[in-house]
């Protein structure tokens, strides 16, 4: 049996699912009628490493399932070329938006840099209809979540074109959330920001679908799925120590960094 956080598992689970009915977020926030049941909702949340998103998006696409990917804007730009792939695949793509962590809470700016990033996308030739909050700790007092930018300004929808935010356009008693944010598997059955889940695997909660009587809407992490086990046992370890021991986390990098620097020292010397 696969590993979880593989491809390999990755994949059964698309097997799994491929005979039910499965939905991007634009198409479940669009439908005018309610969706059969069991059904799955895809959402990608792709903090980075955006190949295991493509990697994933192809995996789905091989089942004929289509997924939302969201990207951040990171390092002072997207990727379109990941984000072209996934898209020319047919899944949907959206931003995964944290201005007001960029922005230190300043709503208006916050607004502006959303603007502009989702303004960047569609420059790009990309249809970015639904967006999706980067989850990380406040930069300011002035607000809780990304989240708040949609929950204090709902009329940013219509200036920003957007049908929808896939927390807050969402009805969370009519579908199931499962997540695996930091590797761990949460099941949510009446989700709210800020709730706790219930621990759970993907293995379960694929063996439970069939007897749902609502849908189950599912986030995966790219960053976290790996097509090599050892490979994503490293990371998965290595995440897990930084979250326990986050000094000895911070000194393991250091040391790093200063021996990458002494390494690019020495080869500049030698050029
Ligand atoms: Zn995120």
């Amino acid at each position: 049996m696969a590993l979880d956080f593989t491809l390999a598992a990755f994949e059964t689970f698309c097997q799994q699912i491929a005979h039910m009915p499965v939905f991007t977020l634009i198409d479940y926030l669009t439908r005018t009628t309610a969706p059969p049941l069991p059904f799955v909702v895809l959402r990608f949340d792709v903090d980075y490493r955006e190949v295991h998103a493509v990697q994933m998006a192809r995996i789905a696409e091989r089942h004929n399932l289509q997924g939302s990917f969201y990207f951040r804007h990171r390092n002072g730009n997207f990727d379109l070329n990941a984000i072209r792939t996934i898209a020319a695949l047919d899944h949907e793509v959206g931003y995964h938006y944290e201005t007001l962590d960029t922005c230190r809470g300043n709503f208006d700016a916050a607004e502006t840099l959303l603007m502009e990033h989702i303004g960047a996308l569609r420059a790009a030739g990309l249809t970015i209809r639904t967006v999706a909050a980067h989850g990380s700790t406040p930069t300011a007092p002035s607000y809780q979540s990304n989240l708040d930018l949609f929950r204090r300004r709902p009329e940013l929808f219509e200036r920003a074109g957007l049908v929808g935010e896939t927390t807050l356009s969402v009805d969370f008693s009519r579908v199931v959330r499962l997540s695996e944010a930091n590797w761990h598997w949460q099941r949510y059955a009446q989700y709210q920001p800020g709730a706790k889940g219930r621990k759970t695997s993907l293995r379960a909660a694929a063996q439970d679908l069939p007897h749902l009587d609502t849908g189950l809407y599912v986030t995966f992490h790219p960053q976290q799925w790996f097509k090599r086990p050892l490979e994503m046992l490293y990371y998965r370890w290595r995440n897990r120590l930084g979250r326990t021991f986050p000094r000895l986390y911070q000194i393991v990098r250091f040391s790093q960094q200063l021996k990458l620097q002494r390494e690019h020292g020495r080869r500049e010397q030698q050029q």
